[in-house]
């Protein structure tokens, strides 16, 4: 039996005597961004230049069929400009990106302020030289590397709207995505190179584009040298037309409502939705929030796993540090290329002080074994940060024990692609965490928790139900890519005045939040409503379970059957005596209540590219309902759906 780990976490006084925020400054500050928004972002507004300094702060209603949102709305800026040019004077020849390629035998890259500078400018001319100017929207599918940053600061700096494709989607998602926004030009590479195997950029490039309109070009970065197919008409290479280039360009000057990109969400739950973020708000509450959540400081090396797909990559690889003169590390690979211990080499090679990661990413990792963390110098990290998914608290003890030798907060942040940044967070010099928790609201927010039927609001603590959040905050998206209402419809039509986040929480009896999974999540037995994560969370925590999926099916007795999808650890062989021990492990962590009906061995989950469960086909698979199985463009590996049911349990 694993010792029960304690309740709370409180950070170290060393810690919190050099935070930014500690428990006194949250509470003065947090009060103040709810007593009085418009002050407070007026101020947080001079995070950010501005060509024409905004006077008026915030414009929003919330109103069931006349919904808009704006910040800053009659200031001009231009993001690159702040993201590069304005950091100079003061640190040009401070490292903004250290580039870690996916074979570690090759040299990493330390990019300076000065040479991103020069290779913004030169994208952005060359952007310009191809037609492209102000509101043209541009596809970015690339691999992880400096040229990605590159293209998007170009973009924002010429003023065109990017939409970013993660690599790993296939032609037929990045031709829907091309076609969805009407996009002028492409930017791609001729291979990707990921976990030693190469994906073949160009030739999936060239499979999209024969289902899009003539007139849309495609750039071609050369990554790998690699031979690819060529088309005259259409195709244009980075390499020639760089080399001319003028190395300086004048930033276009754009209002702060002019749309910065355009991001497709995951999928988890059904057909991704064309998220647009703007300029002005977005920028500052992209700045705030990794400045305090990760106490980034001046000088330290700071380290988000993501990708440049996932609206993280965008908030927190590119926007968020860059706006703050930080330096940032991208990296091509994947944490188990060549081995399970490449994060954590990277961490000791580039004295890494904080790592943000995905639960998806930890539990795979903890399930390797310790000695590959063990093996590394991770004194440099300072702070852990985790986003994506709940994380079971035995995934988070793992990491706050082995990877952060119980010295380092762990901040739990809960957003979505919509909010553009942090919405609930600890803040590491201010709160002590609890394993498993989102804890607090970040300065702005205020969440409430409703009652799903009647939708009236559940006051005072030890609650739970859906989670809405009661007003805007500047990160928030303004719309969804040419379809507001369905913007309106997703998110402020259930619960009217509120934004509607689509996910459950609970507040607990200290007023402190837990996110419990998505609202469709939550199965009824017995008339008892639970989140799903809670089970997961029990069956994850027994020692031969690598990773668990919980959904509800039709019972006849009980309503709501719980039906769980276990993947073993490394080694363990199922059996029927596993299966009985696993029930009464989870009605002996939870309650009877909680006792697993069905228990299927999953060798393997469906789960969208950027890690996450998808439940949804689960459930359909649980009520023997494959015809429907709805929108799944967006799996990372279908033929895990298929062995699913061929095996499927008898409910
Ligand atoms: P779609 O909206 O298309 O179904 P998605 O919701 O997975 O896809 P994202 O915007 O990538 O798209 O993910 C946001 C969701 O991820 C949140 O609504 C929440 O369910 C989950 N999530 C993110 N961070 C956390 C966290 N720290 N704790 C719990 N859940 C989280
Ligand atoms: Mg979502």
């Amino acid at each position: 039996m694993t010792p029960t780990p304690p309740s709370t976490y409180t950070p170290t006084e060393d810690f919190v005597q050099n935070a930014h925020v500690d428990a006194a400054k949250y509470d003065v500050l947090y009060a103040a961004s709810i007593e009085d928004p418009e002050g407070f972002w007026r101020e947080q507004g001079k995070r950010v230049d501005w060509i024409k300094p905004f006077t008026q702060v915030k414009d929003v209603s919330y109103d069931f069929g006349n919904v808009g949102i704006k910040w800053y709305a009659d200031g001009t800026l231009n993001v690159a400009a702040n993201c590069v040019d304005r950091h100079l004077a003061k640190r040009g020849d401070q490292t903004a990106i250290i580039w870690e390629p996916d074979d570690p035998k090759d040299p990493a890259q330390h990019i300076t302020y000065k040479d991103l500078h020069t290779s913004v400018c030169k994208m952005a001319n060359v952007l310009e030289t191809l037609g492209v100017s102000k509101g043209d929207r541009v596809v970015i599918y690339m691999p992880m590397i400096p040229e990605a940053a590159y293209a998007m600061l170009a973009c924002a700096r010429v003023g065109a709207i990017h939409s970013i494709v993660f690599a790993g989607f296939s032609p037929d998602a990045l031709a829907a995505r091309i076609n969805g926004c009407d996009a002028k030009l492409v930017i791609t590479a001729d291979e990707a190179p990921r976990g030693g195997k190469k994906t073949p950029l160009k030739t999936n490039a060239d499979a999209a584009l024969s289902q899009c309109a003539d007139a849309v070009q495609c750039l071609v970065v050369r990554r790998t040298g690699g031979d690819v197919p060529w088309n005259d008409a259409r195709d244009r290479d980075y390499s020639k037309l760089s080399e001319g280039a003028n190395l300086t360009h004048t930033p276009a000057e754009m209002n702060a409502e002019d749309p910065l990109f355009i991001l497709y969400t995951s999928g988890s739950t059904g057909q991704p939705k064309g998220v647009v973020h703007t300029t002005g708000g977005y920028l500052v509450y992209a700045s705030l929030t990794q400045e305090v959540t990760f106490d980034y400081h001046d000088g330290d090396v700071y380290w988000c796993t993501a990708d440049v797909g996932w609206v993280t990559g965008h908030s927190y690889i590119v926007y968020g540090p860059l706006a703050n003169g930080a330096t940032t590390v991208m990296f091509e690979g994947v944490p188990t290329y060549p081995d399970a211990s490449r994060f954590w080499q990277v961490c000791e090679k580039h004295k890494v002080n904080q790592f943000y990661t995905a639960p998806t990413a930890i539990r795979a990792l903890m399930g390797q074994g310790n000695e590959f963390v063990e093996k590394c110098d991770l004194s440099s990290l300072r702070l852990l940060g985790t986003v994506g998914e709940p994380i079971n608290p035995e995934a988070w003890t793992w990491y706050n024990d082995i990877v952060g030798g119980g010295r380092c907060p762990i901040v739990d942040t809960w957003w979505q692609t919509e909010t553009g940044g942090h919405l609930m967070t600890p803040l590491p010099g201010a709160h002590a965490t609890k394993p498993g928790s989102a804890m607090k609201p970040f300065f702005g927010i205020e969440p409430v928790v409703l009652d799903p039927a009647s939708g009236d609001e559940i006051t005072g603590n030890d609650v739970e139900g859906v989670l809405c959040i009661k007003d805007s905050w500047p990160g928030q998206m303004r719309t969804v890519w040419g379809d507001h209402d369905r913007f309106e419809k997703t998110y402020f039509s259930d619960y009217k005045g509120y934004y509607f986040t689509g996910d459950g929480c609970r507040r607990d009896a200290d007023g402190d939040y837990w996110i419990t999974g998505r609202v469709d999540d939550v199965i009824n037995v017995s008339g008892h409503r639970m989140g799903t994560a809670e089970v997961e969370s029990a069956l994850v925590a027994h020692a031969t379970v690598a990773e668990a999926a919980v959904v509800g099916y039709p019972h006849d007795i009980k309503g709501q059957g719980i039906y769980c999808y276990v993947t073993l650890m490394n080694g363990e062989t199922p059996s029927e005596e596993l299966r009985k021990e696993l029930r009464t492990w989870v009605r002996s962590e939870i309650g009877p209540i909680a006792s697993p009906d069905v228990i299927q061995w999953a060798p393997g989950l469906p789960k969208t590219r950027s890690g996450k469960i998808m439940r949804r086909i689960l459930r359909k698979i649980a009520e023997n309902d494959y015809g429907a199985l709805g929108d799944t463009s967006t799996l990372a590996d279908p033929s895990v759906v298929d062995d699913l049911i061929a095996n499927r349990a008898e409910t």
